[in-house]
């Protein structure tokens, strides 16, 4: 007994003196804070306004959104799972305060060694994955989450993986079980390709590795961003043809779906024009 009590005020201690040497930053604006967490108050105003910013074609927040990337899923059937993601994934030259918070919290959870953006990321996804989950009756201790692994040359380059990191803590805060269910074997980047390319790089990636059994078994795949959503609509196909049961992607931000302009006066159009008069 009394070796806990002077355990705890070690412990005290040691935090106290590391608040002196270290006081705690806000993860986005890196302001001291003057309680504790992970953002400042200022910084998670403009995030919460990112949260419930609409999509231009669904007018949904992205929680709800129903407008997937095009190829997220096209290949496995898995009925009609919308995508969770924190926020939209803004232009680097938004000028949106609530853009640019969102915007460099995911670039700390990619590339800072601090992980309070990915404790904070990981916090917020759990607190929507029960609450979704609760509205459904489905039990979340049913299942699992997994990740698409980094390559293995970035996760050397940053010392860490920032999509199983985010699995883990989601584990952690939701009572999921945590399962690296993929190898990644193809180094090439996803970032500088377009979206068939994508599409193909990410089939030949990813592979479910030997010593897992996902059968009957039901998924949550996070990552921090999905684009094209080929990643993980690659990993999703994985789990569905070992035999896995449903897979549920959740991501902390997403590209957004343009509204689609139609192109007037194109210069097809004009000659086609020009030539037949109509
Ligand atoms: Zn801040
Ligand atoms: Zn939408």
């Amino acid at each position: 007994m009394k070796k806990n009590k002077i355990a705890e005020l070690l412990a005290k201690i040691l935090s106290f003196l590391l608040d002196l040497i270290a006081p705690p930053k806000c993860s986005v604006c890196s302001d001291l804070l003057e309680e504790s967490g992970e953002l400042c108050p200022r910084c998670l105003k403009y995030f919460t306004d990112a949260m419930n910013r609409r999509c231009p074609l669904c007018l949904k927040t992205p929680r709800a959104c129903t407008c997937k990337p095009r190829n997220l899923f096209e290949t496995t059937d898995i009925g009609e799972k919308k995508l969770i993601s924190l926020t939209f994934f803004a232009k680097a030259d938004s000028t949106d305060k609530g853009d640019i918070v969102s915007r460099k919290l995911v670039y700390k959870i990619k590339k800072s060694y601090d992980r309070t953006g990915a404790r904070f990321a990981a916090r917020e996804l759990s607190h929507q994955l029960l609450k979704l989950f609760a509205k459904n009756k489905l039990n979340i201790e049913d299942w699992n989450i997994t990740y698409p692994p980094r390559s293995k040359v970035e996760a050397k380059k940053y010392g860490f993986d920032q999509s199983k990191q985010l699995a883990k803590l989601i584990s952690e805060y939701t009572g999921m079980n945590f399962c690296s269910c993929f190898d990644r074997k193809n180094a090439k980047m996803q970032k500088n390709l377009n979206a068939a390319e994508r599409r193909i790089n990410a089939d030949n990636t990813y592979f479910l590795r030997d010593d897992v059994d996902v059968k009957g078994k039901k998924f949550v795949i996070v990552d921090d961003v999905i684009t094209t959503g080929s990643t993980i609509n690659a990993c999703a196909s994985l789990l569905i043809s070992a035999g896995a049961t449903d897979v549920f992607p959740v991501s902390v931000s997403r590209t957004k779906k343009k509204r689609r302009i139609p192109k007037r006066n194109s210069p097809a159009k004009l000659w086609f024009k020009k030539k037949y008069g109509f």
